[in-house]
């Protein structure tokens, strides 16, 4: 099966903060799967380091960064160029990191900067399900999803 990983996850100093995530339990799939790493907020074209954002509305989504600046085209095109090149490598589902405004799977950030958590999904990971794959996080049992 081919995945396709936050980049973060997998050793890449893409955060907002410069540095990266790196999990040993996603790393290890790469011994059954096809990893492809994705990046959405530099795909956007954001810079490594960038202030944090936080999704601040949704329906329409909004995405602001600390300083109140809205990052939400760069979060929205990176988006979709992340779900572009997921699927053309063939991604058959995607492992993105935890609580991410970009890339968090059920739980992200409420918009207040004060690490308070609400259901949701990130930006790139609810384009992701639109298109059909499943997301899931790093810390989600990948067994059971025949992962
Ligand atoms: Fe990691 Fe996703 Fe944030 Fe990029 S956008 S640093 S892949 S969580």
């Amino acid at each position: 099966m081919i995945l396709a990983v936050s980049a973060c996850l997998l050793g890449d100093a893409c955060r907002y903060d410069g540095a990266a995530k790196p999990c040993a339990r996603v790393a290890a799939l790469a011994a059954r799967h096809e990893l492809v790493p994705v990046c959405p907020e530099r795909a956007g074209g954001l810079p490594v380091p960038r202030p944090p954002a936080e999704i601040v509305e949704r329906d329409p989504v909004r995405v602001a960064d600390a300083a109140g600046s809205d990052v939400t085209a760069a979060f929205c095109a990176g988006a979709r160029r992340s779900l572009e090149e997921a699927l053309a490598a063939g991604c058959a589902g995607a492992v993105l990191k935890a609580r991410s405004p970009s890339c968090g799977s059920g739980a992200v950030y409420d918009g207040t900067f004060a690490g308070a958590l609400v259901p949701g999904w990130g930006v790139a990971a609810a384009l992701f399900r639109e298109a059909g794959l499943p997301v899931v996080d790093e810390d989600a049992d990948f067994a059971s999803l025949g992962w």
